[in-house]
C-alpha cells in the first residue's frame, strides 16, 4: 500500500515513513492511494473473530509489505491486552434500534486509547527495524497526554515529553498522565495555557538543529496509523449487529473529525454505512458546514465535552481531498484561502456529496446534560458529557429506524465525574484499574511559558534521538 498527500505535492510513501513522519512534506495528510475493498463475502467471512483477530484483518492492507505479518499479530494482540474486558469494544442497547459502543476500556478511559495502543508499539517495531530513536513532544489539554503516554512508555526507541497547562486540566487527567512511572515518560506543567503549551510544542519543531538532534517526532491526530486503526471498531459493530446484511448508521461526537473519518474509511472499504452523524458541542464548526457549505472559524468556547472543544477539524482536510475529486491541488488553495480569510465555501454539488453521508447537529452544555439523564433514567447507563452529544445527534438526524443507530461512547463517565453528577445526581466511580489512582506518587516538572526553558530542559534531559 502506497500513501499520497492532500496537498498532491508528495511522492507516493510507504506506511512506515508515513506512521513516523505523521504530516506529508507539503503540509498535507497522507491517506492510502486507494481503498482497499472487501466484498460482502469477504466482510461476512469476518463475522464472530475476536477483536484483535479483526483487527489483524482488517489493517493488514494499510501496513502490509512494511510490517510482516506475524509482527503485526504481536503487535495488535499486546495493543488490546490492556484493556479491562475480552471484548474490548462492548455493545449495548440503549434503545429502539439505538447502540452505544464502548470505546473506553483501556487504560486511559477514553477511545484514544483504540488506536494509541496499537500506534506506539508500531513505532518502537518500525524505529527498531530501522535502528532509529525519536523524542516524541505534545501539548495537551487532558485526554490526548494520558493516551499517548499509555502508548509509548517502557518503549525503548522512543522518549517522550508531555506539556500540559499548570492548573488547568482535570485532576484525574493530570494524576493519569504524572503517575506513570516510566523512565521514558517526561511531564512538564507549564505556567500558561493550552495554547502556550502548543506554541512551545511549535517553536521547538520549527528549531530546526533542535528538531533534528533530538528527531522530534509526534503522534497527534492528524497521524495516518491512528486514523487506520479506528476503522476496526466500525467493522467490529456492524458484524454483531448483521453486516453485510444489515445496514448501519454511526452518531460519532466529533474534534478533529478523526474518529468519524475512520467511519467514512470503513464505508469506503465496503461495510454498509448509511449515515454518518456528527454531534458538536457549542464549537459547531462542522455541523454549520453542512447546514450551509461554508467551513468558518470562529473563537472556541469552553463547555463540559472539552475535546471537542476545538476551532478547526484538522482531519477534515482528508474527506474534503475527497470531495473535489483527489484533486491535492484544489485542497491546497482551498487551505490557503482559509487560512488567509478564516473561511471558505464549496460548491452545492460538493455539499451535497457530503450531506449524502454525513449528517450534524450540536447541542450545548445543557442539552448535553438533559440527554445524560435521559440515558441514565430510561437505559439505566451513566455516559460522559461527548458520548451524550453523540447520542443527541443520533436523535436529531435518524432517518430510517429499521437501521440500527450505534452511537460510539467516546469516554468512561468517570473522566468527567463533575458533569455526570450535575446531570444525574450520581458520582461515577473509576475501574478497579485506576481505583487508587489518588494514591499514586506523581512525577512532573515545573516550567516557565518560555522557550529557553522548556527547550533546554529537554535537550538535558532526552538520551539523544538519533544515536541509537
Ligand atoms: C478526542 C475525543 C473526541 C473527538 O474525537 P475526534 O477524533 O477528534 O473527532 C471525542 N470524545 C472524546 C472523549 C475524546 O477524547
Amino acid at each position: 500500500m502506497q500513501y499520497i498527500s492532500t496537498r498532491g505535492e508528495t511522492p507516493a510513501s510507504n506506511f512506515d515513513d508515513v506512521l513516523l513522519s505523521g504530516l506529508a512534506p507539503d503540509g498535507g495528510l497522507f491517506v492510502p492511494e486507494n481503498w482497499p475493498q472487501l466484498s460482502a463475502e469477504e466482510v461476512a467471512a469476518l463475522q464472530g473473530l475476536p477483536y484483535p483477530e479483526l483487527a489483524l484483518r482488517v489493517l493488514k492492507p494499510f501496513v502490509g509489505g512494511t510490517v510482516p505479518d506475524a509482527a503485526l499479530a504481536g503487535i495488535i494482540d499486546g495493543a488490546y491486552e490492556h484493556f479491562d474486558t475480552p471484548e474490548i469494544a462492548p455493545l449495548k442497547q440503549i434503545g429502539d434500534n439505538e447502540w452505544l459502543l464502548e470505546l473506553f476500556h483501556g487504560p486511559t478511559l477514553a477511545f484514544k486509547d483504540m488506536a494509541l495502543q496499537v500506534l506506539g508499539p508500531l513505532f518502537d517495531h518500525v524505529l527498531k527495524t530501522r535502528g532509529e530513536k525519536v523524542t516524541i513532544i505534545g501539548a495537551t489539554s487532558g485526554d490526548t497526554g494520558s493516551a499517548a503516554i499509555e502508548a509509548c512508555r517502557d518503549r525503548d526507541a522512543i522518549e517522550i515529553f508531555m506539556l500540559h497547562p499548570k492548573g488547568r486540566v482535570t485532576e484525574v487527567q493530570r494524576l493519569q498522565m504524572t503517575t506513570v512511572p516510566s523512565a521514558n515518560v517526561y511531564n512538564i506543567a507549564i505556567e500558561g495555557t493550552f495554547d502556550d503549551c502548543q506554541d512551545l510544542v511549535k517553536a521547538m519543531f520549527n528549531d530546526q538543529a533542535m528538531r533534528d538532534r533530538l528527531r522530534l517526532s509526534a503522534v497527534n491526530s492528524i497521524n495516518w496509523a491512528r486514523i487506520m486503526s479506528q476503522v476496526v471498531y466500525y467493522f467490529w459493530a456492524g458484524l454483531k449487529l448483521g453486516a453485510p446484511e444489515t445496514h448501519l448508521s454511526f452518531a460519532v461526537p466529533t474534534g478533529n473529525f478523526g474518529n468519524v473519518f475512520a467511519g467514512y474509511e470503513a464505508r469506503a472499504m465496503g461495510l454498509p454505512i448509511d449515515q454518518l452523524v456528527i454531534g458538536s458541542n457549542s464549537n459547531d464548526i462542522l455541523t454549520r458546514f453542512l447546514e450551509t457549505g461554508t467551513m468558518e472559524m470562529t473563537g472556541v468556547t469552553p463547555t463540559i465535552s472539552p475535546s471537542m472543544d476545538i476551532q478547526v477539524s484538522s482531519n477534515f482536510e482528508r474527506l474534503l481531498f475527497d470531495l473535489v475529486g483527489r484533486d491535492g491541488h484544489k485542497v491546497a488553495s482551498i487551505l490557503d484561502g482559509f487560512r488567509d480569510k478564516g473561511k471558505y465555501s464549496v460548491n452545492a454539488k460538493t455539499l451535497g456529496t457530503a450531506q449524502a453521508i454525513f449528517y450534524g447537529a450540536r447541542f450545548d452544555d445543557d442539552e448535553t446534560k438533559a440527554i445524560i439523564k435521559d440515558v441514565y433514567d430510561n437505559a439505566d447507563e451513566l455516559i460522559d458529557p461527548h458520548t451524550a452529544v453523540g447520542i443527541a445527534a443520533a436523535r436529531a438526524q435518524r432517518r430510517d429506524r429499521s437501521v440500527p443507530m450505534i452511537a460510539l461512547a467516546t469516554a468512561h463517565p468517570a473522566k468527567f465525574p463533575d458533569a455526570v453528577e450535575a446531570a444525574t445526581g450520581v458520582r461515577p466511580q473509576l475501574p478497579d484499574h485506576l481505583a487508587d489512582l489518588f494514591e499514586r506518587e506523581e512525577r512532573c516538572t515545573v516550567l516557565p511559558n518560555n522557550f529557553e526553558a522548556v527547550s533546554t530542559f529537554i535537550s538535558e534531559q532526552a538520551r539523544g534521538g538519533a544515536k541509537a
